[in-house]
């Protein structure tokens, strides 16, 4: 059975918008759909005349590990997934586990490297859901060789406000399938899924790197080294002149040497309280890019590091987001498509460097051409970039808006997981699909994400 309906904070990793719902936490499959709201008084009924008569508004969610307010919805309902934890199903043999919606990456981990086997694809924090990692098909450092989550996912099962359940693959129901990877939670309750995983022998990687100076020499190293299972840029965003656009580039490739497969420790660290706004700074994060620029010297032997250091640097401290003060901070998350010139990439930079905004986390990739089953899934081939921006008022929400202008001028698009400010015009043309995948929506779901981006006049 649910738990009573409580109304404590549930934020987004960004911590903005900041927006009050109640939250469900759903412990069993039964536990949805939810019972009807109890009768009430003919005093309320009166006075919530109007009220009672709009419609239910839902949304699932599991950690809440996206960005904007794709996993939010004012003043409506959250069905908190994070119950739904129990695994169901494994084969040893194949790598086939099956699990409810609400187990985390983390918890997959600890269960199958002990066995041998290790996630399909991964994103850059291990405390995602399945239900969250399938909505928004996530994609990892491997996605130039792999392509996203939801190429993984064999089966699914989905539970819809009517009370109907049916079981979703490319085989059975394929329509919901395609409509639920990547469905940003709004074709209904993921429930379970069965995952296809990968063999491995070693829970360590062999990591190489390389400094990149400018885009240019990101993308040949890209290109050089487009077998290696995982890869990576990391860019000093804070760096101007000659400077521009310099970086490092990260390769890894699970090790074949068999050794034994211990998981990852707990977490070290905490970052206890907010700290103040302004501790993120133009100096501050200048100077920390140019020591880690350097402490990365291109280097000729590759090194072993633990799986755990090369793919979840940031989960070691608990509450990163916190560096970023109180008003939270907003992700932008574009891909471009791959052309000769690296225009679209250099003026995003440059629009970023005139706004004198400091990112204090700037991801490069080359994402690969295989094709995602989602209807709505944010990969295409071409370069993605991620950059965090520590909210500092209409000025940030200024460069964001700038910054998808450029984007969509370019035939890119941005990643509805990390959104807060896409326009209905720039989400309408970044997906022209949308209308396709509308009648998939669940008349009792909905999200903040969603009623922005599909807002009429
Ligand atoms: C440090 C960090 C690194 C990241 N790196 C990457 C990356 O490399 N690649 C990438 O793609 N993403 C990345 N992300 C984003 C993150 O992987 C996604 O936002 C992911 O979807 C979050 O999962 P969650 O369980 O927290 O879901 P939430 O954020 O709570 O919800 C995400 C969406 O899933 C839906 N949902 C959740 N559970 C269910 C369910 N059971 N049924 C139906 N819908 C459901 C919600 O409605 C919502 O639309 C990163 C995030 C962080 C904080």
């Amino acid at each position: 059975m649910a738990h009573r309906h409580s109304r404590p904070k549930f934020e987004s990793w960004g911590r903005y918008p900041s927006l009050s719902a109640t939250v469900v936490p759903l412990h069993w499959p039964s536990d949805f759909p939810l019972p009807p709201a109890k009768e009430a008084s003919p005093l309320e009924d009166q006075r919530s005349k109007t009220a009672t008569s709009a419609p239910p508004r839902m949304l699932p969610v599991g950690m809440g590990r996206s960005y904007g307010d794709v996993c939010l919805i004012a003043d409506g309902t959250l069905l908190n997934t994070r119950g739904l934890d129990r695994f169901q199903s494994f084969d040893e043999e194949s790598g086939i586990l099956r699990c409810e919606a609400g187990v985390t990456l983390d918890e997959i981990l600890r269960f199958c490297i002990p066995r041998g086997w290790f996630l399909p694809v991964t994103p850059g924090t291990r405390y995602v859901t399945v239900g969250g990692a399938i909505a928004n098909d996530v994609h990892g450092k491997n996605h130039q060789v792999a392509g996203t989550f939801g190429r993984y996912v064999r089966s699914l099962e989905l539970a819809r406000s009517d009370g109907s359940r049916f079981v979703c693959s490319r085989d059975r129901n394929m329509e919901w399938f395609r409509a639920t990877v990547a469905g940003m939670g709004l074709t209904g309750l993921i429930v379970s899924a069965e995952i296809q995983l990968r063999a491995i022998v070693s829970p360590l990687v062999k990591s190489e790197v390389s400094q990149f100076h400018g885009i240019d020499q990101f993308l040949e190293l890209s290109l050089a080294r487009q077998s290696s299972e995982y890869s990576i840029g990391w860019m000093d965003s804070t760096a101007t002149g000659r400077k521009f656009a310099r970086g490092v580039f990260m390769t890894a490739a699970h090790s074949q040497e068999p050794a034994k497969l211990t998981t990852h420790k707990s977490r070290s660290c905490s970052v206890p309280f907010d700290l103040p706004g302004l501790a993120l700074n133009r100096a501050s994060v200048g100077a920390f890019n140019a020591l880690y620029f350097h402490s990365h010297r291109t280097r000729q032997k590759p090194r072993l590091l633990n799986y755990d250091s090369f793919f979840y640097p940031m989960d070691r401290i608990r509450h990163w987001n916190r560096l970023y003060g109180k008003r939270g901070f907003v992700q932008f998350h574009c891909v471009l498509p791959r052309v000769a010139d690296q225009l679209a990439p250099l003026q995003l930079l440059k629009a970023i460097s005139a706004a004198r905004l400091t990112s204090f986390l700037a991801v490069i990739k080359d994402f690969g051409d295989a094709i995602s089953p989602g209807m709505m899934s944010f990969p295409m081939p071409g370069i993605s970039l991620a950059l965090d921006f520590p909210i500092r008022g209409e000025e940030t929400f200024d460069l964001m808006d700038r910054l998808a202008r450029i984007t969509a001028e370019h035939g890119g698009r941005v990643y509805p997981a990390k959104d807060t400010r896409m326009t209905p015009t720039q989400f309408q043309n970044f997906y022209p699909q949308w209308q396709q995948f509308a009648p998939y929506v669940d008349p009792a779901f909905s999200s903040n994400f969603w009623e922005r981006v599909t807002a009429r006049g």
